[in-house]
């Protein structure tokens, strides 16, 4: 509390990350990606000639736009990009949702999404997941100001398929669908096909996840010409050049090497089933994923106890301590050997 805060600022609850310890632990608890950078990004550092930072970088990131477009397939007046999908997130928030009615969200997904309403003041109405843990996209209806959910979902992992978004679009056009795919490498689908269609559907992603990049902050967002201009708008009145040079020139190298890409992603998708087997094996419940993480369950113990014995371990997971989440951990795919030494610590603590 401070007297010089603007009234506001009282009463933001802000997002917590979760934790990026000092200590070497094992850490599973933020989905970075196992998998170094691709190599194209170490020769674009390696090489970066120290001088040019005296400059701005270019204010439209045309470069990295341009090759994204070609990446989705689309034109590069349908590509934004901004400092992590983050902040890509927080200005769409920004361009679309502030309209005089509740934005509808799921009731658990990132959460993220209620601090950007808190911030901007938008009034939220939360759809219950079905009985699945699914997203309930039937659920999605009244007068709204857009709706915005993951897919696939976080932290429960499960994506629904084109099929059902396109129904889902069918009925909605009246307000901005966004839909945030930062796990959609990972084995989910792509709306971007749908955006010739949908003039209202935007489409996020992230480079730190599936690209290896997390600390570089490069996030993206696909749609028609007329939401990308409006994420401009609100993006030139904030913050001129929101990815500095490096990011800009590290990720277009990152999207240049497809089969490295191709190799990472399947290789943490094969892990992800190595490690949901060993886990049902040990009696575990495991939600199905289509993502770098799974959401599990234990039946035995509490969760905060196996999370506590797992640190003790020197292995970090994520817990969500909410009524509806307590009894899961969120374990993000590491390398095998880290997935292997999370299940020998799970057999030591004798969890299942
Ligand atoms: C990780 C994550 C993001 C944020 O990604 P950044 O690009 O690192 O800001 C956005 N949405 C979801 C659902 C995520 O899990």
């Amino acid at each position: 509390m401070s007297q010089f805060w603007s009234p506001g600022v009282h009463q933001l609850t802000p997002y917590v990350p979760g934790e990026q310890p000092r200590q070497k632990l094992i850490k599973l608890n933020t989905n970075e990606n196992p998998w170094p950078p691709a190599p194209g990004v170490e020769r674009v550092l390696r090489n970066f000639e120290i001088e040019r930072l005296r400059r701005y970088p270019d204010p439209e990131a045309s470069m990295l736009r341009e090759a994204l477009a070609r990446e989705y397939s689309v034109a590069p007046e349908q590509v934004f990009v901004g400092n992590g999908s983050d902040e890509v997130l927080a200005l769409a928030f920004q361009a679309f949702f502030l309209h005089d009615a509740p934005l509808l969200m799921p009731e658990i997904s990132y959460s993220f999404y209620p601090v950007y309403c808190r911030l901007y003041g938008v009034e939220q109405r939360t759809i219950p997941l079905d009985e699945q843990w699914r997203v309930d996209l039937d659920g999605f209806e009244g007068e709204h100001a857009g709706i915005v959910f993951a897919n696939p979902n976080a932290p429960t992992g499960h994506g629904h398929d084109l099929e059902s978004i396109k129904k889902l679009l069918q009925r909605m056009r009246e307000r901005v669908v966004l839909i945030d795919e930062a796990y959609a490498d990972f084995g989910g689908e792509s709306a971007v096909p749908l955006i010739d269609d949908h003039p209202n559907l935007l489409v996020t992603g992230t480079f730190s996840k599936s690209r290896s990049l997390a600390g570089l902050r490069i996030g993206f967002a696909i749609g028609s010409s007329e939401l990308i201009e409006g994420l401009d708008r609100v993006k030139n009145s904030f913050n001129s050049y929101p990815l500095d040079m490096i990011a800009i020139e590290a990720g277009i190298a990152a999207l240049a090497d497809r089969d490295y890409y191709e190799h990472c992603r399947r290789a943490v998708m094969a892990t992800r089933e190595h490690t949901r087997q060993a886990l049902e094996a040990m009696g575990f419940e495991v939600l199905p994923s289509q993502t770098n993480f799974l959401f599990v369950r234990s039946t035995h113990q509490p969760a905060a106890d196996i999370f506590a014995a797992l640190r003790e371990h020197g292995i970090l997971v994520r817990h969500f301590n909410t009524e509806q989440l307590n009894d899961f951990l969120r374990i993000s795919i590491g390398s095998e050997a880290e997935m292997q030494a999370l299940i020998e610590a799970l057999g030591e603590i004798g969890a299942r």
